[in-house]
């Protein structure tokens, strides 16, 4: 804490992997000596730098963009960017941290890093989009590169927003590079990207379920969040036979007793994120849908729950409202969703409960596969990708399985995932001694 004041989102990542941690490597006297844990919380550096851009009004604005280079022990940086006024360093340095282990929870060659912006996308116009994401990849571009940094997109960048980055970074170097993910697939995007998240956490739900011999048919899912994650996410639910009951924006959530189905999803799908709409007029178009305006929608009775829209976005009066319900298993499709409380309470009630850093992992996985791909100029089928997706996953699955067995059938899942993606990364530091 006194390294990093006011930092609450890093300070509460950190303590939560460090828990696991500790306990992990008492008697382990290399990771001790060499201060393993402490140099993965320290990120190997951040950039900070003004995007300066002009409005359709002609006024100039002035934004802060960020880079957290957290660590490149097993590959070249990765993870998404960020556009949404909340954004600063702390959050920006909790996400780069539990991308670290997450991409080594994979199991690709992928480091940890994070970045973005202050600029709140809502409201802008394209033109404003494009001014802004240019003026951003025009700082941004020296210190990335397909071997370097690769980022991608995350809360306020899709893929309308990768593309001008990209087009610009092309402009600036002249190099065609993999050097984002996300990318359309005119350009050297990969197939199933865009599902990948949202599908992976179900992947992830499923093989959970399974370890008490039930799956997803029938079980009723609430879910937060209505865009990337939580659209996707949804739609796996839906295929592979459970219900999904809610869906939400910062405004509040939508209950709609008769199931979100597919038909349901592109409508959110298309006024997300084309008509840039809100949630709330769900209830406006589907009858017995009710908008709960200021809530989450954590009250509504459920068999499983996907908080796929943000970070402390179910708290622990909320785990305990899920518990009390008979909610069995909570998939996070979101990064952190649940603070440290409702971590607390879901182990203890020995819930079946993923952390993101495993559950959401099947973005950042493909993401993987995208660069392979771009290195080797060529793109594979989607049923290929779509079996990797599903092996990465299970691979996943195993390995905390095999970290977090805690006995009498019980797996602390936060804990394998924890130690594992630790003892990955820690282990090619070791490997590399003191730099
Ligand atoms: P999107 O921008 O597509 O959607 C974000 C959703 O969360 C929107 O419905 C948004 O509502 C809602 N939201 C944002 N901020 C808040 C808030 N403060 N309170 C309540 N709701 C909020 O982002 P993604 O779906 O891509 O990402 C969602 C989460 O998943 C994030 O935590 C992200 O880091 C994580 N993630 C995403 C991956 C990906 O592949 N996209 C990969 C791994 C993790 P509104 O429209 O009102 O802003």
């Amino acid at each position: 804490k006194r390294r990093n004041p006011g930092q609450t989102e890093f300070i509460q990542a950190v303590q939560e992997v460090a828990e696991d941690i500790f306990e992990f490597i008492e008697g382990k006297e290399d990771y001790h000596r060499w201060q393993i844990l402490r140099r993965i919380a320290e990120p190997d550096r951040i950039v900070s730098f003004r995007v300066c851009w002009e409005d359709d009004n002609h006024n100039i604005r002035v934004q802060r963009g960020y880079r957290v280079q957290n660590n490149n022990a097993i590959g070249p940086y990765k993870g998404g960017l960020r556009f949404h006024p909340s954004v600063n360093e702390s959050i920006l340095k909790f996400l780069a941290f539990e991308q670290t282990f997450k991409n080594a929870l994979t199991g690709l060659p992928m480091g940890g890093g994070k970045g973005g912006s202050n600029f709140n996308p809502k409201g802008k116009s394209d033109g404003e989009i494009m001014r802004f994401c240019q003026s951003f990849m025009t700082e941004l571009y020296r210190h990335i590169g397909a071997d370097v940094d690769v980022p991608a997109g995350d809360i306020g960048v899709g893929g309308r927003e990768i593309g001008y980055m990209y087009g610009q970074y092309k402009r600036i170097t002249g190099q065609f590079t993999g050097v984002l993910t996300g990318k359309g697939m005119e350009y050297g995007g990969s197939l199933i990207r865009p599902e990948a998240t949202g599908y992976g956490a179900v992947y992830f739900l499923e093989n959970m379920l399974k370890t008490k011999g039930q799956d997803l048919a029938g079980k009723r899912a609430v879910i937060s969040g209505s865009g990337n994650v939580a659209t996707h996410a949804a739609e796996k639910i839906n295929q592979l036979g459970g219900k999904v009951l809610t869906l939400s924006d910062s405004e509040g959530f939508v209950h709609d007793p008769d199931g979100i189905d597919q038909e349901k999803i592109n409508w959110v799908k298309a006024h997300k994120t084309r008509r840039r709409g809100r949630i709330s007029e769900y209830a406006d178009e589907f009858k017995n849908a009710t908008f709960h305006a200021g809530q989450r929608p954590w009250g509504v009775e459920c068999d499983v729950a996907l908080p796929c829209a943000t970070q402390n976005e179910l708290l622990g009066e909320d785990a305990r409202t899920l518990v009390r319900n008979g909610c069995i298993a909570v998939s996070e499709g979101a990064n952190m969703p649940t603070d440290l409380d409702g971590v607390h309470v879901f182990k203890e009630a020995h819930l079946l409960y993923a952390p993101g850093k495993a559950s959401n992992a099947g973005g950042v996985a493909v993401s993987g596969l995208e660069m392979s791909q771009n290195s080797e100029r060529r793109s594979w089928r989607e049923s290929e990708l779509q079996q990797m997706l599903r092996d990465i996953m299970d691979g996943i699955h195993e390995r905390c399985l095999e970290y977090g067995d805690r006995g009498g059938g019980y797996t602390d899942y936060v804990k394998g995932a924890n130690i594992a993606g630790f003892k990955k990364v820690a282990d090619a530091m070791l490997a590399f001694g003191v730099v």
